[in-house]
């Protein structure tokens, strides 16, 4: 731990020389620095679907839906907009200050900390350190511990690509990152728990160091009964494949339950059960089209979920489990009760529970008494149940008839609201977020107002007015 210490305070020494010498505010630094990146995914991509495959049995079709192909993506975005991005704005100031020029301009934060999730572990890393660095940082970047291969692989291929004196990996865990919480930073943007999230916040207080908490929570899909037999088709068919085909379920923004009316539970339950066996076969177990459960521990944290003999009743599909390979089969549970843990806390596996309720705009109260989750979704025809959702709920973000697509979303920024985080990246808020807007005013000396000084009377109140 020790010798961790050493090369981090050295690794922060140098980092911090090399942002004063201002090398990575240069926008060729920066273009070339965002080129690498693209290098990078594009030369490694075997090597980045078989770590994939490796820490989490994610198909490589879905590792390029998801990782590989949103990256790419919001790289050439970050290079197409860079310069745009980096420009000063010109801004008015009163007339008090006549003959004045003034402008807002992005400058970097300094020496930033990265620290991330297992679950999209290329996604999370990489989406951040764009921002980071096209917003011209220096930066430290800390990827999870518990997809080791993603871990070591981006370790080991980051220096090869980006410039070593700005951007540092350094792999580990709660220890780790707790060491470098307790460091001086400009930032720290975080991945991850609620709980983790609050420990962040607090060891940033010391410092005064703004945070970005990009954390998770429960988040609903409220299903209305859909008119047509191909809306209900499509609706199920996006429902599913965003639950159960991204990461089993092991996603911030997955499906976590959905709220439906009594009647449409059972047309429902049926088109759900059809369709999981249209995705992953009669006999899931054998499929390889499903990622796999991380480790044992999150396994027997979801064992224990399902465990609850009234949560077992409610199951109304699936609920095999094969602890050996980490695989968990697409489960869906009709009104487990509200107070057991399957619906207290963030479900991140692929349980699915459906909440019945009279009428749907109960959906509303239901989700407005719970805290405020990252995204919301409602599958519905009705305008005046998506105006009612807008306005009278609160949420990271709202997707009508689909589910997931905000994060490949490059205009639309990207984070929670309350519980379920703070700030804001993704296209350009994520060159926002690792910079200051500075205020620069100019003024010249030819004129000058006598009335805007002390001595104080009620005559220079009138000019001032
Ligand atoms: P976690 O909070 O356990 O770990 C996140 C990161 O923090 C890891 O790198 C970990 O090593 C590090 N860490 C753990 N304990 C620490 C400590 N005491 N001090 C400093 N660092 C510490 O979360 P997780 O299991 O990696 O991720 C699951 C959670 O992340 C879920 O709640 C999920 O919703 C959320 N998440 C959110 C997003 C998003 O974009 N909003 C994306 C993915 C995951």
């Amino acid at each position: 731990m020790d010798s961790i210490v050493i090369d981090l305070e050295r690794d922060l020494d140098e980092l911090r020389g090399y942002y004063r010498s201002g090398k990575t505010k240069d926008v060729t630094w920066r273009k070339s620095q965002l080129k690498g990146m693209l290098s990078l995914i594009k030369e490694r991509e075997g090597d980045i679907f078989k770590a994939l495959k490796e820490d989490l049995g994610k198909h490589h079709v879905e590792a390029f839906r998801d990782e590989v192909g949103v990256l790419t993506k919001s790289i050439k975005f970050a290079l197409n907009g860079l310069q745009g991005w980096m420009s000063s704005k010109k801004a008015k100031l009163p007339a008090v200050a006549l003959l004045s020029s003034a402008v807002v301009l992005p400058e970097p934060l300094g020496v930033v900390l990265i620290i991330s999730s297992w679950n999209f572990p290329f996604g999370l890393c990489l989406e951040p350190l764009i921002g980071a660095i096209a917003a011209g940082n220096t930066m430290v970047v800390k990827p999870s511990e518990l997809a080791p291969a993603c871990s070591s692989l981006l370790a080991n291929a980051i220096p090869d690509y980006l410039d070593n004196k700005a951007v540092k990996v350094v792999q580990g865990g709660s220890v780790v990152g707790q060491r470098l919480l307790q460091q001086k930073w400009d930032k720290i943007f975080f991945t991850g728990s609620s709980q983790v999230g609050r420990l962040v916040m607090s060891e940033a207080a010391k410092h005064l160091t703004p945070v970005t908490l990009e954390l998770g929570g429960k988040c609903p899909a409220v299903v209305d009964s859909l008119s047509w037999s191909w809306d209900q088709e499509a609706a199920v068919n996006r429902i599913t494949g965003a639950k159960f085909g991204a990461c089993a379920g092991q996603a911030c923004i997955a499906v976590d339950y959905i709220l439906v009316t009594k009647e449409f539970t059972s047309t429902l339950v049926a088109l759900m059960k059809a369709k999981i066996k249209d995705m992953f076969g009669e006999n899931p177990r054998e499929t390889n089209s499903m990622s796999r459960i991380v480790n044992k521990q999150h396994f027997l944290r979801l064992k224990r979920l399902l465990s609850d003999p009234n949560v077992q009743k409610s199951i109304v599909y699936g609920g095999s489990m094969d602890e050996e390979n980490l695989f968990i089969e697409p489960t869906i549970l009709v009104d487990p009760p509200l107070d057991a843990e399957i619906m207290k806390e963030e479900i991140f596996g692929p349980f699915l529970p459906i909440i019945t309720l009279n009428d749907i705009k109960e959906s509303i109260e239901f989700i407005n008494s719970r805290p405020k989750p990252l995204a919301i979704y409602a599958f519905t025809k009705n305008e005046a149940l998506r105006k009612r959702i807008v306005s009278e709920t609160s949420s990271g973000s709202v997707v009508f008839n689909d589910a997931i697509i905000q994060y490949a979303a490059d205009n639309m920024p990207f984070g929670g609201v309350g519980e379920s985080g703070q700030g804001k990246y993704h296209g350009k808020a994520s060159f926002d977020t690792f910079s200051h807007y500075k205020a620069v005013a100019r003024r010249s000396f030819l004129t000058d107002f006598w009335y805007r000084s002390p001595p104080w009377n009620e005559y220079k109140l009138l000019l001032i007015e």
